[in-house]
C-alpha cells in the first residue's frame, strides 16, 4: 500500500502527532496482515459515507479503509552531508509515497527549539533544503551517465541530457522538483530517480493547546499557509498535544472532549483525510447485508484492478461491475430504488473507477 512520511526538525511535535495516530489507530481485527513495525501507524480513513451506508444495508459488520503512516524522525540540518544516520533518514523519506511535514507553530519557553527559536519558515526551508540537496546529489549521479551516453548521438540521450540539466538548475535555485513544469514522457523518464522533492506534500503546523480551535489566528501559522500556498501545498492545522488527548478517547467521551474545544472533529481525522487525497488515493465501496466496506485504490483505477484489490480471483475473472454512484444511491434510497431508476450501471473492463462508486463485481471463477 501507499504511505505517508511524517518528517520534522526535532522537537517540533512529531512523536506526539505519531502517538496520536497509533492511539487511535485502525481496528486490529480489520488489519490482520499489519506487519508489527513500530514506526508505522495504520489509521482508518473516516468517512461519512459509511455511517450512511451501514443505516442503510444494515449490515453485520462495517469495515473502513486503512493507509499507513510512517515516523521519519530525526532529520536534521546538515542530513544530506551525513554519511550514516542523516542519510539513513533521506533514505527512509525515499520509500515514502507523499510527505507529511509538521512545523512547530507552538510557542513553550520549556521545550528547547534546535535552532533557538520557534521560526516555522526557517525551519521548513531547513528540511526542504536537506531534501534538495539529496536530490541534487541523485541528479548528479544520473547526469554523469547521461553525459556519457551523449557520445552515442542519439536524440533520445539529448533529450534526456537536457532535461536532467534543467532540473539541475531548478533544483539549485532552491526548488523541489515537483513546482517543475513537466509533461508525462518527462515525469515518466524521472520516475526511477526517486526524488525526494518529487513527492506530494503537507504542511501540519503544530500549534499549542489553546489555539487547538483555531479561533484567533497564530502569525507563525499565517507564515506557514503563506509559504505554502506559494507551493500549492495544504496545511492542516492541528494540536498534536490535543490529539494525543482526544486519541485516548472514545465515542461519547471524545464528542464530549471535541465540543469543549468547539470542534466538529478531530484535526487527526483532518490530516488522515488531506494525506489520502496527498496519495492520490480514492475510496469505492462494497456493501451488501453481510458488510459494507470501504477499499482503497489509486485515482485512475479500472473496474478489474479495483476488483483485485477484494481479490485476486475477482480481477482474473472479472466479467462486469454493477455500479452506482454513492450520491445516486442516497438519493434513491435504496439499491432496489436505484436499480429500478436505472441508476445502476454495467461497467466493463475499461470503467475508470470514481471516488464513492458502490460496486458488485461479477465474475468467473
Ligand atoms: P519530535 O522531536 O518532533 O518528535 O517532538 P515531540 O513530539 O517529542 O515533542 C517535543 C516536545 O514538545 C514534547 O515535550 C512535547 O510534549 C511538546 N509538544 C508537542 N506538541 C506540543 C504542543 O502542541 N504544545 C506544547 N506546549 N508542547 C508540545
Amino acid at each position: 500500500g501507499l504511505r505517508a512520511g511524517i518528517v520534522g526538525l526535532p522537537n517540533v511535535g512529531k512523536s506526539t502527532l505519531f502517538n496520536a495516530i497509533t492511539r487511535a489507530g485502525a481496528e486490529a481485527a480489520n488489519y490482520p496482515f499489519c506487519t508489527i513495525d513500530p514506526n508505522v501507524g495504520v489509521v482508518d480513513v473516516p468517512d461519512e459515507r459509511l455511517r450512511v451506508l451501514t443505516e442503510m444495508f444494515r449490515p453485520q459488520r462495517t469495515v473502513p479503509t486503512t493507509f499507513e503512516f510512517v515516523d521519519i524522525a530525526g532529520l536534521v540540518k546538515g542530513a544530506s552531508q551525513g554519511e550514516g544516520l542523516g542519510n539513513k533518514f533521506l533514505a527512509h523519506i525515499r520509500e515514502v509515497d507523499a510527505i507529511c511535514h509538521v512545523v512547530r507553530c507552538f510557542d513553550d519557553p520549556n521545550i528547547t527549539h534546535v535552532a533557538g527559536s520557534v521560526d516555522p519558515l526557517r525551519d521548513m526551508e531547513t528540511i526542504n533544503l536537506e531534501l534538495i540537496l539529496a536530490d541534487l546529489e541523485t541528479v548528479d549521479k544520473r547526469l554523469e551517465r547521461a553525459k556519457r551516453q551523449l557520445k552515442t548521438g542519439e536524440k533520445k540521450a539529448q533529450e534526456v541530457y537536457a532535461l536532467l540539466e534543467r532540473l539541475r538548475t531548478h533544483l539549485e535555485s532552491g526548488q523541489p522538483a515537483r513546482s517543475l513544469a513537466l509533461t508525462d514522457e518527462e515525469r515518466l523518464e524521472l520516475r526511477d530517480l526517486h526524488l525526494l522533492t518529487m513527492k506530494p506534500v503537507l504542511y501540519v503546523a503544530n500549534v499549542s493547546e489553546a489555539e487547538a480551535a483555531g479561533a484567533a489566528e497564530n502569525p507563525h501559522v499565517a507564515e506557514v499557509r503563506r509559504r505554502a500556498a506559494e507551493e500549492g501545498a495544504e496545511v492542516i492545522v492541528i494540536s498534536a498535544k490535543v490529539e494525543a488527548e482526544i486519541a485516548e478517547l472514545d465515542g461519547e467521551d471524545r464528542d464530549l472532549f471535541l465540543a469543549e474545544l468547539g470542534l466538529a472533529e478531530s484535526g487527526l481525522d483532518r490530516l488522515i483525510r488531506a494525506a489520502y487525497r496527498l496519495l492520490g488515493l480514492i475510496t469505492f465501496f462494497t456493501a451488501g447485508e453481510k458488510e459494507v466496506r470501504a477499499w482503497t485504490i489509486r485515482e485512475g483505477t479500472k473496474a478489474p484492478q479495483a476488483a483485485g484489490v477484494i481479490h485476486s480471483d475477482f480481477e482474473r475473472g472479472f466479467i462486469r461491475a454493477e455500479v452506482v454512484a454513492y450520491d445516486d444511491l442516497v438519493r434513491a434510497g435504496s439499491m432496489a430504488q436505484a436499480r429500478e431508476q436505472g441508476l445502476l450501471r454495467l461497467e466493463g473492463k475499461d470503467y475508470v473507477m470514481q471516488d464513492g462508486d458502490v460496486v458488485y463485481f461479477r465474475f468467473n471463477v
